[in-house]
């Protein structure tokens, strides 16, 4: 079977890594030359919205998936006339615009901050008032690790934000003062199944995440399956899907939903008996889920701009080293590198001797 994936990025390159030991072969989409998951299927080089490229995939392909939101709407509605494409085209919309997600959580009952839409710098004087200062003003679309947004902190700030992100659509979010961000992967098959895999812990720098630790048997494990599976049954989603959370106490707010393999879901690779790479497949493709369980605990560190010497992280022999294959630049996500122990104090003291040596 031939899978076709809208993107060829490290997401796409870790399914296809991923699908090859299942005799899966991959066919990418993707307007770069260097695109780093090309070495591991065919690549069809134009960009997201060629006509010509979408008809060869089409062709080629058996299933059509993706590796990001962002994708042009003609393109999937192209591609889903022709062969399946999961997750499915009412998916993506709801993940590619702040504001149908957000409205989504809170037709199904999700807690989300308090939001409102802003097109215009009188709405935002009046969202500003309505939701509270602090609070984050979000691009609709198109935002990805941070980019478009700007917190707004006091009303004297409404102009230099408004200068930095205004003139597209908006939403002003209230800002939450979490004690925890974390996230939920769950994985729904064809069939309905779903499996959830544990908590992942994230931390984030400069609006990129940085740690994600698996946090198997949190309390709040429960609650987050819960929230997950409300917009996976809505929307009768096929594939892995990533929900972000936002912990305060006991609550749990949701701030966005991937329809993807998620970042904070590499730990696992190593760090659960079937990855979320490996499901999501096996989701796509009619299989049947894997386990999602835990084995150990894991930490996944990311390298952002470029990777350090390999012959120095791999010093520490629990490392697990996964070079992306992409040109260094800041800002971009290049590499990661997981571990996995037994128990909590092991992974940290593990995780303390890695973030020495980088
Ligand atoms: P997002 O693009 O919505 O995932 O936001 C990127 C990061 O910005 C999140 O992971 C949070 O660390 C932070 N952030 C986003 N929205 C809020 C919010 N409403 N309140 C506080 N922090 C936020």
């Amino acid at each position: 079977m031939i899978v076709g994936i809208v993107g060829g990025g490290q997401l796409a390159r870790m399914l296809a890594l991923a699908g090859h030991p299942l005799g899966l072969r991959f066919i990418f989409l993707d307007p770069a030359p260097d695109a780093c998951a090309a070495p591991l299927g065919e690549h069809l080089q134009g960009e997201f919205d060629n006509r010509r490229c979408l008809e060869q995939l089409a062709e080629k392909a058996d299933v059509i998936t993706y590796e990001f939101e962002n994708i042009p709407e003609q393109s999937i509605a192209f591609l889903s006339e022709r062969l399946p494409v999961y997750p499915g085209a009412e998916a993506l919309a709801v993940a590619r615009d702040r504001l149908r997600e957000k409205s989504l959580f809170r037709t199904l009952g999700i807690p989300t901050a308090p939001f409102a839409t802003v097109d215009s710098r009188e709405e935002l004087e009046r969202a500003a008032v309505e939701i509270g200062l602090p609070a984050v003003l979000k691009t609709r679309t198109l935002g990805y690790d941070g980019k478009g947004q700007a917190v707004l902190r006091q009303p004297g700030d409404l102009d230099e934000v408004w200068e930095r992100v205004g003139g597209v659509p908006l939403l002003l979010e209230g800002f939450v003062p979490f004690e925890r961000e974390i996230s939920i992967i769950a994985a729904r098959g064809r069939d309905g199944r779903t499996a959830f895999y544990p908590l992942s812990e994230n931390t984030h720098r400069d609006g990129i995440l940085h740690l994600s630790l698996s946090r198997p048997g949190d309390p709040l494990q429960p609650e987050a399956e819960a929230c997950a599976q409300r917009p996976l049954d809505a929307l009768d989603y096929m594939g892995v899907m990533a929900l972000e959370l936002f912990q305060i106490g006991d609550t749990l707010l949701a701030n966005e939903m991937a329809p993807r393999v998620h970042n904070s879901g590499h730990w696992t690779i190593e760090g659960a008996e079937i990855s979320q790479f490996e499901n999501h497949l096996r989701a796509v493709t009619g299989l049947p889920l894997g386990s999602t369980e835990a084995v150990g605990r894991a930490a996944m560190l990311n390298f952002i701009g470029t990777v350090p010497e390999a012959a120095r992280v791999l010093s520490e022999p629990a490392v697990h080293l996964h070079v992306y294959g992409k040109a260094p630049r800041a800002g971009r996500k290049v590499g990661h590198a997981t571990l996995r122990a037994k128990d909590e104090e092991a992974i940290q003291g593990q995780l303390g001797k890695l973030l020495a040596l980088v």
